[in-house]
């Protein structure tokens, strides 16, 4: 119950309820909304996203398709203006600088067409973060996330929705209540009510994903990253959060995404010293892995920690998240700490 539903002699002065949902152009995104269109309509719903600018072209094309259902717009000829220019998207590892310019004209076009769609940007991407910070993201510090995500959204929240009639809903469901309760503690922190209708009766099958592919399908959208294999739909199928099955999968399904990626973090080594995105925890001991090591490896018929595919919840802080500015020590791979100040 927001506040205003509390205290119904002051539900005029705080004006109608508000929702939003966090969109991140997955299928539980799709799905969630789907929900919450049923139970509170779109009148007062805003479906907001960040864009990390690296997102795989059908991340985009599955959020426009979720933005078009829940407001009535499928079929229109802007809707289909989108999605060919969706279609025509270069991948982020192709031509950054055109993708960038051809992700704005889609982010007007959308504007356009489903306003009710805030699509943010802060305008970089987590490598352009992570260069221009010197710290290199990891399942500790998702500087990405944060950065380019929650504070992105928060500020427009803070800017836009008063907190006594807003509520803000969030994608996950009932197999990631964990990740959904850290959230909902850091929105209460701000005085927004946090709700994810998917962690809500009915709950869905626990293998709900399964049949999501061809869901979709049948709607128009193979989302690659789900035939493929990939546990979500974020980041183009990278993930600074991401194990080693996650990085064995992304190499054996798009080695061209992986080399990009592993380019990325030779050069930021060449800045930073031995860090890495994956970690080498034989024999006990942690140990930085970089992915070209891990490539190699791998190509060389060595075998992979199969269950460790990380986990990304952009919308969830990681457990070591700082809070304001406080000092977070980097740790190298030859155990030496620097610190970094997270802001
Ligand atoms: S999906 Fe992973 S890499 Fe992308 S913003 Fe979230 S934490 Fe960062």
């Amino acid at each position: 119950m927001t506040r205003a539903q509390a205290h119904p002699f002051f539900s005029g002065i705080f004006g109608p309820d508000q929702h939003v949902f966090m969109a991140s152009g997955g299928g539980g995104t799709f799905k969630a909304v789907q929900r919450l269109v049923q139970r509170v309509g779109t009148d007062h719903l805003t479906l907001l996203f960040c864009d990390t600018l690296i997102e795989h072209r059908d991340c985009y094309k599955l959020l426009a398709l979720t933005a078009f259902t829940a407001f009535d717009r499928q079929g229109s000829n802007s809707a289909a203006h989108i999605l060919t220019l969706i279609d025509a998207l270069p991948e982020y590892h192709e031509d950054p600088a055109r993708r960038a310019q051809q992700l704005e004209e889609i982010r007007q076009a959308m504007a356009l067409a489903v306003p009710q769609l805030v699509w943010l940007a802060d305008g970089r991407d987590p490598w352009t973060l992570f260069f221009e910070r010197k710290f290199l993201g990891n399942s500790r510090v998702d500087l990405c996330s944060k950065e380019l995500k929650r504070d992105v959204a928060d500020r427009w929240l803070k800017a836009n929705r008063d907190p006594a009639v807003t509520t803000v809903y969030l994608g996950m469901d009932w197999t990631e209540e964990h990740r959904f309760i850290e959230a909902q503690a850091r929105y209460a922190r701000t005085g927004y009510r946090c709700e994810a209708p998917l962690c809500e009766a009915p709950f869905l099958p626990a293998d709900w994903k399964v049949d999501l592919y061809s869901e979709l399908l049948a709607l128009g959208i193979a989302v690659e990253l789900y035939r493929l294999g990939f546990p979500h739909n974020n980041c183009g199928g990278f993930c600074i959060k991401a194990g080693q099955a996650f990085f064995a999968l992304l190499l054996r399904t798009r080695p061209a995404v992986y080399a990009f990626h592993e380019a990325k973090e030779k050069a930021i080594r060449l800045i930073l010293g031995d860090v890495s995105i994956l970690k080498d925890r034989r024999g006990g001991v942690t140990r930085t892995l970089t992915l070209e090591a891990f490539r190699l490896r791998l190509e060389a018929g060595g075998g992979f920690d199969k269950t460790d595919f990380g986990s990304c919840g952009c919308m969830g802080e990681s457990p070591d998240e700082p809070t304001g500015d406080v000092p977070l020590d980097m740790i190298y791979g030859d155990g030496s700490v620097q610190p970094l100040l997270v802001r």
